[in-house]
């Protein structure tokens, strides 16, 4: 295939594409990112070797599939719509390196891969990023909607500090790399975009039961301006802590006394933990009793 190099030839390459295959665009969140200062950023940041295998998701036309082709072992992509699927096949078919796989990035098995790079299609945001962590990788650099960017990245006290903050942060190391305006992209977006690099890890802390703390995570930031201790006492038809008042009494007084959007992953997590642990010695207590 020729290297498309200027984002003008890129530009003129999508809406040529779009018309020829009758693509009307706008649906499965697609906007294609023409701007090869930004495209030739994103290959930069993903710092590629040539033995690494990229997972791609969303690959529309293939101008990001091209850029990571040419410096990596493979790249995988997967895409949703029949009718970008068939533009790949046209474009990269003899490319031996780009293999490619039509379907949901939600439903299909992912492949094994070292880096994951991709401009994603942002309605499934949430739902792709922690797929995604469930996989061992190396790095991940990813295209979100600035807000949802701002909100992995965020620290305790912000406006933006949630229960996807604490998620990622006990999956991965996550920074955001840089702005995207909306101009970057045909057709244009109606928000702006930022690029994060996501470096998987082991947690930076204890979590006894990794269910039960999502679970408590998205329960408390439920409540997110009350007090811990009755956030976990409105929430409990979720989260089902046995003798729930009991629990919450035996919790340390400092933390319960704080909002979630206040404390630290580590002390969620501390919360959590103990809970598990009254959890487990009230089970104990009532089959003595018995
Ligand atoms: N990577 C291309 C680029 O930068 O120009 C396209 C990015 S566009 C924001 C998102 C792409 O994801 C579209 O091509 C869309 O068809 C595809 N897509 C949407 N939902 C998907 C899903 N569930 N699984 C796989 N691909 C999906």
């Amino acid at each position: 295939s020729i290297f498309y190099s200027i984002t003008q030839e890129v530009s003129a390459l999508v809406r040529s594409l779009l018309k020829k295959y009758n693509i009307k665009g706008g649906t499965f969140d697609q906007h294609f990112l023409v701007d090869t200062d930004y495209l030739d950023r994103i290959v930069a940041a993903a710092d590629l070797r040539p033995e690494d295998v990229v997972l791609e998701i969303g690959a529309g036309i293939g101008n990001l599939t091209e850029r990571l082709a040419r410096k990596a072992k493979k790249v995988i992509v997967i895409e949703l719509d029949p009718a970008l699927v068939r533009i790949l096949h046209d474009r990269f078919d003899g490319v031996e390196n780009i293999e490619i796989i039509a379907g949901d990035a939600l439903k299909v098995d992912f492949p094994e891969f070292d880096k994951v790079v991709s401009n994603l299609p942002y309605s499934i945001s949430s739902e792709i990023t922690f797929k995604l962590l469930r996989h061992k990788f190396k790095l991940g650099i990813l295209m979100y909607q600035y807000e949802f960017a701002a909100r992995m990245v965020s620290q305790p006290n912000c406006k933006d500090y949630s229960r996807l903050t604490v998620d990622t942060c006990y999956f991965a190391d996550a920074s955001i790399l840089m702005k995207v305006p909306k101009s970057a992209f045909q057709p244009a977006p109606e928000v702006d975009s930022a690029v994060v690099k996501l470096v998987p890890r082991p947690a930076p802390f204890e979590v006894k039961d990794q269910a039960f703390f999502m679970d408590f995570v998205a329960a408390v930031f439920s409540q997110r301006r009350k007090k811990l201790r009755n956030a976990i006492l409105n929430t409990n038809h979720v989260l089902k802590i046995p003798s729930v008042k009991e629990v919450v009494a035996r919790l340390p007084e400092d933390l319960m006394n704080k909002r979630a959007e206040n404390l630290t992953p580590e002390e969620l997590a501390q919360v959590a933990n103990k809970i598990v642990d009254l959890k487990k010695s009230i089970l104990a207590e009532e089959t003595k009793e018995q």
